[in-house]
């Protein structure tokens, strides 16, 4: 049995989906590529109101923002920077560089290089989302990456002092109060005063998602789809439907395109919660928004077991998957689609987005089916080497060659397997 106690709302449509997301995300791109800076600077005063003499912070601007930060928050974004460098870094060193002789002088390697130049773009524009400065650039230094470029919006056409603070502790290289697709765009695309990227990192709205998505491939590389944020839990009868309903709004406040889903196997919490969720509206300070995303995209669905609601959740591949059941860590063998998975009442969504130490970059729109969340290996590129010391192997592999090649009709290719067999092993060749 699926019951489904509470669903989305349709007919109340997102801001996203009232305008035509892609076409606006291209003009841009192209209208930047035509004008560089002058094109940016025209779309920062059209979506933000925002055009500073320059968008590049110079190092004594950083200081003097830094400096109008309260000594508390600079401690908690030090501390918080520390648990994500330490859990990064754990994820490096699991990464082995390796060589393998595999026949007498055959030498065949691996190794791991972090890419020269990533954009991270830290979002901003409804809430100073500075803890996405540790999760892209702090990340990114700890791959190794030389050079980061990091862009930030203005928030209601103020320079949001607290994520510079974050951006510069986590590392960056280059700071610019810049948002959106403009943002993206001049990052990939590189323009008079900005320095082109190889590859771009970060959440963000709809708008930066699909920037990310139409400038991959030719342009850059990116590190994933992370759009709106997203959160499902499962509940079983002994859920607490207070926490249920509190870690739920959790979310749903990051904008009114997050879906916030509960499945349970119990009737009884998933009715309790709804009615905790609506109690909560009425004094939540974020309501606003958090109460319009519950109505378009929240759901509470209610199952005959936690197996059923374990199978529906990994069709669901939600980017943050709470489990609040007796035993939760049964999710990391029933589950796999996921973008981090939250075990036990003890830790929340919350842990993961603002200070636990795992990253916060995850996928969206059922991008877990095939990745998961940012990390350190997402910065670096698995290379490959070889290299044959011995004559009598290069000889034998250049026979072998010869005739693979051969099978697919590449007489190019078989001659330079023709040319080592012969110098080697004295086969007859003629070119
Ligand atoms: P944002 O920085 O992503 O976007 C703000 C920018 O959007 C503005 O600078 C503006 O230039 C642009 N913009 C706004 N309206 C526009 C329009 N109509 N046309 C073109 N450009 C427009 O900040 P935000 O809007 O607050 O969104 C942050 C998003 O990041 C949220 O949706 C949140 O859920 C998501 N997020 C996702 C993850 C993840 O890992 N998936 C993590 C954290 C945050």
């Amino acid at each position: 049995m699926v019951l489904k106690l509470k669903q989305p709302n349709r007919s109340n449509a997102g801001p996203a989906s009232t305008v035509d997301v892609s076409a606006i995300v291209r003009g841009v791109i192209n209208d930047i590529r035509a004008d560089g800076d002058k094109a940016v600077r025209t779309y920062s005063k059209k979506f933000d109101k925002w055009s500073p003499e320059s968008f590049k912070l110079s190092p004594e601007e950083i200081q003097q923002i830094v400096s109008t930060v309260p000594q508390q928050i600079i401690d908690d974004i030090k501390q918080v920077q520390e648990n994500v460098r330490t859990f990064a870094l754990a994820q490096r060193a699991s990464l082995k560089d390796f060589e393998l002789e595999i026949r007498p002088g055959v030498h065949l390697g691996q190794k791991n290089v972090p890419i020269n130049s990533v954009g991270a773009y830290i979002p901003g524009g409804r809430y100073p989302l500075l803890a996405s400065s540790h999760m892209t650039i702090l990340t990114a230094k700890c791959a190794g990456v030389p050079h980061v470029t990091a862009c930030t919006p203005p928030i209601a056409g103020k320079i949001p002092a607290n994520t510079v603070a974050a951006m510069h502790f986590a590392g960056a290289d280059a700071i610019y109060i810049l948002g959106g697709v403009q943002a993206v765009a001049a990052m990939a695309i590189g323009t008079e005063t900005m320095k082109k990227v190889d590859f771009i990192a970060g959440p963000g709205n709809a708008f930066v998602a699909e920037a990310k998505r139409q400038l991959f491939g030719e342009e850059i590389g990116i590190d994933l789809p992370a759009g709106p944020t997203e959160v499902l839990i499962v509940a079983d009868e002994h859920a607490n439907p207070f926490t249920v309903a509190t870690d739920l709004l959790s979310q749903a406040e990051h904008g009114p395109d997050s879906p916030a889903v509960l499945i349970t196997n119990s009737q009884s919490v998933g009715e309790k919660t709804i009615a905790e969720v609506d109690r909560l509206l009425k004094i939540l300070p974020t309501a606003d928004i958090a109460g319009v995303s519950w109505d378009r995209l929240g759901e509470v669905i209610v199952v005959d077991t936690l197996d059923e609601a374990y199978k529906l959740a990994d069709e669901y591949a939600s980017e943050h998957v709470q489990i609040l059941t007796q035993k939760p860590r049964e999710a990391l063998e029933k589950m796999s689609n996921y973008g981090a998975l939250f075990l036990g009442e003890k830790t929340c969504v919350s842990y993961g987005d603002k200070c636990i130490g795992t990253n916060h970059v995850l996928p969206t729109r059922g991008a877990a089916r095939y990745t998961g969340g940012l990390w350190v290996g997402k910065y670096l590129k698995t290379v490959t080497y070889q290299e044959v010391t011995s004559e009598q192997e290069s000889g034998e592999l250049g026979r072998l060659c010869g005739r693979a090649a051969r099978a697919e009709n590449f007489e190019g290719h078989a001659r330079s397997g023709d040319v080592r067999a012969h110098q080697f092993l004295g086969d007859k060749f003629e070119w």
